[in-house]
């Protein structure tokens, strides 16, 4: 294997603050209590800056900020809101260097998947909704599709900056205004947003952004005056969230966990699928509610494949996320760490056999080898329950019938990957797997243009192409 140099990204494409406030009515200012929190760089853990934690008052303030702005926002032609997600989309293009950085200091994931794939996204999603901003009457929602009003939406830290455009272009493009509260570990992204949002003179209140942990978070979706409520995150505080709006007037999108079944046939092209299966596990550090987690594979080309897999896995770059060859990046936190390490060991005291590929991790931040499991049956946890993080269960099939019935046996339902030479076997499969998304011989392909969302404990609502505006229209 060839030695790389080093090649990190410079840091000095982006100024970080010490101190960070809420954005409310179209300006930062510190949280009525003046509770903070700090933020750090998971890869080193230095702290990066200190962010305000908004209270019951602070979020009070930010929905009434929305709710001042909702007439005239709602009111404008959709031409005209179109301008502004035009000009937002354009200030992403141009600031995506310093903002690739910035998500690559405040996440951990590796500079060249923010800089390749989480920005070119978040500025596609803008254009997309923009265009889409003035022609809503032909959306196929009736002639004059209506806004709901103010959006509370909570986001997760697994892609910062691509949860907020999923979430707020189509909610701006139909009309509506938004209070968003992102993960706690990773709020630098959102707030940096925000100061794109003053660049494209979005008119005070349209969108604000209340910083916190989860209790911030349970004060938006709770508040009285939110009419639509689009959440990001786990399947526990998904039923939480669920019963706290369960009897009120407001609306609900729930985008929650996965456990994908990513099924290769025997005839798939061996190599082209240990890729797919990398790039379905490992991206992100499988810190991705669609990832491929649970490898489906044929017997009779198991063993072959698995060799494959390992020597592929052995060439991986673990390491400072942003030097431009790491492959993984770091951990996004450390309970996450606790808990992916915890299940890893149940795998393992479970009967399932552990292999990782030799790599020295950095001793400071946290860090999780690439690691697979074989022998997994569908009785063990690592098979039935979300790790998101970079750890793969390997099952076998014989059939296609008992691949349909293993890849369905999860209480989720967002994603699932099929490898085969047959263009018939494809639609054969996919037409029975319960799953939002499922991908043919590729995995984790996003565009705006294409809906995204679950079946059963995986959620409900459709983020993403002409069915992501149904959720923020009345
Ligand atoms: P989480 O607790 O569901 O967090 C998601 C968002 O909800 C964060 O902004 C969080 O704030 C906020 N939140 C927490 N409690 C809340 C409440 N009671 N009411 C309203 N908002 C609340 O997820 P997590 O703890 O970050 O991750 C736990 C597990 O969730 C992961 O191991 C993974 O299995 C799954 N997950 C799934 C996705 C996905 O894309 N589907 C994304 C992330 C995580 P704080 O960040 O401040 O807690
Ligand atoms: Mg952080």
């Amino acid at each position: 294997m060839f030695e790389y140099a080093p090649a990190p990204e410079s840091r000095s494409v982006v100024d970080i603050a010490g101190s960070y406030g809420l954005f409310i009515d179209g300006a930062f200012d510190g949280g009525k209590d003046g509770n903070v929190f700090k933020t750090v760089n998971p890869a080193t853990e230095e702290v990066l800056a200190e962010v305000a934690a908004a209270g019951p008052e602070d979020v009070d303030r930010a929905v009434a900020a929305a709710r001042r702005a909702f007439g005239p926002w709602s009111a404008l032609p959709g031409a005209e809101r179109a301008k502004y997600l035009f000009r937002i989309a354009r200030i992403i293009q141009e600031r995506s260097r310093e903002l690739a950085v910035l998500e690559s200091l405040d996440n951990g994931k590796p500079i060249k998947e923010s800089r390749d794939v989480d920005l070119p996204l978040v500025a596609a999603h803008f254009f997309y909704y923009a265009g889409w901003a003035d022609k809503l009457a032909y959306a196929g929602f009736g002639p004059d599709p209506r806004p709901i009003g103010v959006a509370g939406q909570v986001i997760p830290w697994n892609f910062p900056l691509l949860m907020l455009a999923w979430k707020i272009a189509p909610a701006l493009a139909t009309g509506n205004t938004v209070v968003l509260k992102p993960a706690e570990t990773t709020p630098l992204s959102a707030l940096f947003f925000a100061d794109v949002c003053r660049q494209a003179e979005l008119p005070p209140g349209v969108v604000n952004i209340v910083t916190g942990a989860g209790d911030t978070g349970a004060y938006l979706v709770q508040h009285p005056d939110v009419n639509k409520v689009a959440f990001t995150g786990s399947t526990e505080v998904g039923r939480e969230i669920a019963r706290a709006v369960s009897g009120t007037a407001k609306r609900l999108t729930l985008e929650l966990g996965g456990k994908a079944a990513n099924i290769v046939f025997d005839d798939a092209p061996i190599d082209q699928a240990v890729e797919g299966i990398v790039n379905g596990i490992f991206f992100n550090q499988g810190h991705v509610c669609c990832a491929g987690s649970r490898l489906l594979v044929q017997e009779s080309v198991a063993d072959e494949l698995l060799v494959s897999l390992k020597r592929r896995m052995a060439t991986l770059r673990v390491g400072d996320p942003l030097d431009k060859n790491t492959d993984i990046g770091a951990i996004n936190s450390a309970a996450q760490l606790t808990r992916i390490t915890e299940l890893s060991e149940i795998g393992a005291s479970e009967g399932a056999e552990r292999w990782s590929p030799e790599c020295t991790l950095p001793d400071r931040g946290f860090w999780f080898a690439p690691t697979i499991f074989t022998g997994v049956t569908q009785a063990h946890r690592i098979a039935r329950e979300e790790i998101f993080g970079p750890v793969l269960s390997v099952l076998t099939f014989r059939t296609p019938e008992e691949a349909v019935a293993k890849a369905n046996n999860t209480p989720y339902g967002l994603s699932a990957g099929i490898w085969t030479e047959k263009g018939s076997r494809i639609l054969a499969v996919a037409d029975k797997l319960r799953a939002g998304v499922v991908w043919a011989n590729t995995f984790n392909k996003f565009d705006p243009a294409s809906p995204f969302g679950g079946y059963k404990e995986s959620g409900y609502g459709r983020e993403g192409g002409r069915h992501g505006l149904e959720a923020y229209l009345a």
